[in-house]
């Protein structure tokens, strides 16, 4: 995959470092959510070497600017996902095998309403994800509650 993010890293005021595009191929050539150690690992097979702290750094400004979604897990550590789809969506993730779905289902003029109505308050961001266990996933529990 060779997609070129130089011009949406331009678009946040963010340098096209090497450092930066790599850490966007490892995980747009990724199909499941990564972990940092599992970026980095990806990152330093090309030559430039940066440590793990460099690579978290990294991985969260490009989240902050909204090119990578953070995964919430419930083993705690921190997961990065790539998804192509620029519309607003939400993710259900995986937590077995880390597969990420989009969902296009988003609640939030109901929760606008209620926030509007109930707090007198205003909505200005909203972040929403949901952890299960994929269509695959499932079949594997079922054959091992049997
Ligand atoms: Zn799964
Ligand atoms: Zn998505
Ligand atoms: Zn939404």
């Amino acid at each position: 995959m060779n997609h070129d993010f130089r011009e949406e890293l331009k678009t946040l005021g963010l340098k096209a470092t090497p450092r930066r595009l790599a850490i966007l191929q490892a995980l747009a050539g990724s199909s499941i959510y990564l972990s940092a150690e599992e970026v980095w690992a990806k990152v330093k097979e090309g030559s430039r070497e940066a440590g793990l702290p460099t690579i978290y750094r990294n991985l969260e400004e490009l989240a902050a600017g909204g090119l990578l979604s953070k995964v919430l897990h419930p083993d705690r550590k921190l997961y990065y996902y790539l998804c192509q789809n620029k519309g607003h969506h939400h993710h259900f993730v995986c937590i077995a095998c880390r597969r990420v779905e989009d969902i296009g289902t988003c609640a939030l003029d109901a929760i606008s309403r209620e926030i509007r109505e109930t707090f007198r308050g205003k909505v200005l961001s909203h972040t929403f994800q949901v952890e299960g266990l994929c269509e695959d996933c499932c079949h594997k529990e079922e054959i091992k509650d049997r």
